[in-house]
């Protein structure tokens, strides 16, 4: 089976209104494995729209149309299908009775116009609408070649359309009555063809449950899709995939859902009782917002330096300014920084990031590191980041290569603890 979905009216044909309905639609019919192999757009009108209607009645399976089930007389929708179908309009009590309340209940008399949103092309079904006064429609045609095209017709409001379709549209659908139930597995450290190489066939097409890569300023976010016939099937098919990754990627699994490097750490500290502080050159503050924002920040980040000269440098931190004034081309500058801070703020750990590599002294072709640092009570650990991708989020990744140092350093320390 395969689909088409039309969205009816001028505003989205002059361009005054963007058609989102057709992108949602689309999504929401790939999840229950119906592809979409056509959108068409089409202004109000009644030759435009039948032309349109009898083409994606003969192409496809599947016609979902928005838009044009209003009273006014560019809405069209409903005497376009009847035509198309062959058939007249007929009033469903039910359904006027409906839309009258619905204007009883507002204190107002329905206006003579609205009748029109009780009819209905004779055969069809009338689909409900709690959320407005524009019913839905559901036809069924046969075809010439004897397969039965669906059409249903749904109103162009967003919220109204999304509604309708979870509710009445969907359960109608083959597969539509399947739950499809997601979860997100973070990682970082790696990148995103590597860990798609790990995975191996775990991101296969065809698996179930699915499992999707993608890639947001360094951070990798493995995206898992069941569906099964209960919530309980999918949450048994995502438990066993996640351990499968887990299993697969290690310490580059950080956390899941909307975690953050950050909470994850942050979090660790305060169940440890342990304090962190930070330095910063390169990242001007990032590191230290991103820490006190955390979920589970509570009272283990202690504070924080931004030292982006060698003056600052000397007064905040006692660092010598004759040997900050050339960058940090080994890494020793960051290592100074976090030793001082971890000094000054009496933390168990303290971060650092020193300055971005000089460009007068950078060869064209050389590519130099940013330095991060990492003290701990028994040892600085010095990292240095080369810069690849995108200029704009190397602030963003070097923060969270510094945070993920500490969850290393965490993890290891506390699988080395006897248990
Ligand atoms: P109503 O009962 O409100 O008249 P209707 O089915 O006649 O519903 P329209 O009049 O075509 O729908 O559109 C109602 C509102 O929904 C308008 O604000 C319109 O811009 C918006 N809308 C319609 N189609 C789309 C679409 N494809 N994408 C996004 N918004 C849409």
């Amino acid at each position: 089976m395969h689909a088409e979905i039309i969205a009816i009216g001028t505003e989205l044909t002059t361009g005054a209104k963007l058609d989102t309905n057709s992108q949602w639609l689309s999504l929401e019919l790939a999840e229950v494995g119906i592809p979409v192999l056509f959108h068409s757009t089409v202004a109000d009108g009644h030759d435009n729209m039948l032309s349109v209607f009898r083409i994606a009645s003969r192409r496809a399976d599947l016609v979902l149309i928005t838009g044009g089930l209003g009273p006014t007389l560019d809405d069209l929708t409903r005497a376009v299908m009847a035509d198309l179908a062959g058939v007249d309009l007929v009033l469903d009590e039910p359904s006027l009775d409906i839309i009258k309340s619905m204007f009883a209940r507002r204190g107002r008399e329905m206006p003579e116009r609205n009748v029109i949103q009780a009819q209905f092309p004779r055969g069809s079904e009338v689909i409900a609408n709690p959320r407005g006064t524009a019913p839905g429609i559901w036809m069924e045609l046969t075809r010439d070649d004897g397969r039965v095209c669906r059409m249903a017709a749904m109103p162009g409001v967003p919220s109204e359309m999304r509604h309708m379709f979870f509710e009445s549209v969907r359960p109608r659908l083959p597969g539509g009555r399947n739950v499809i139930q997601r979860a997100r597995v973070n990682c970082f450290g790696i990148g995103e063809s590597n860990a798609e190489e790990m995975l191996g066939d775990l991101t296969a097409r065809d698996r179930d449950p699915e499992v999707g890569i993608t890639a947001h300023e360094a951070t990798i976010t493995l995206r898992i899709t069941a569906h099964g016939a209960s919530a309980d099937e999918c949450q048994t098919k995502i438990a066993a995939t996640k351990s499968d990754i887990i299993q697969k990627l290690g310490h580059y699994v950080f956390g899941e859902e909307d975690e953050r490097l950050e909470d994850v750490v942050m979090q660790a500290l305060a169940d440890r009782g342990e304090t962190v502080s930070v330095a910063e050159s390169a990242t001007a503050g990032l590191l230290a917002l991103r820490l006190m924002q955390a979920g589970g920040a509570g009272s283990s980040f202690v504070g924080g330096v931004v030292s982006p000269t060698p003056q600052s440098k000397s007064t905040l931190l006692g660092i010598d300014e004759s040997e900050s004034s050339h960058g940090d081309p080994s890494g020793e500058i960051a290592k100074r920084m976090a030793e001082a801070c971890r000094e000054r703020f009496r933390t168990d750990y303290a971060l650092a990031i020193s300055d971005h590599p000089h460009d007068g002294e950078q060869q064209p072709d050389e590519v130099r590191a940013t330095y991060i640092a990492l003290a701990t009570r028994s040892q600085t650990l010095v990292q240095g980041i080369v810069p690849v991708g995108d200029p704009a989020i190397q602030k963003s990744r070097l923060a969270k290569s510094l945070t993920n140092m500490l969850r290393l350093e965490l993890r290891n320390h506390s699988e080395s603890q006897p248990s």
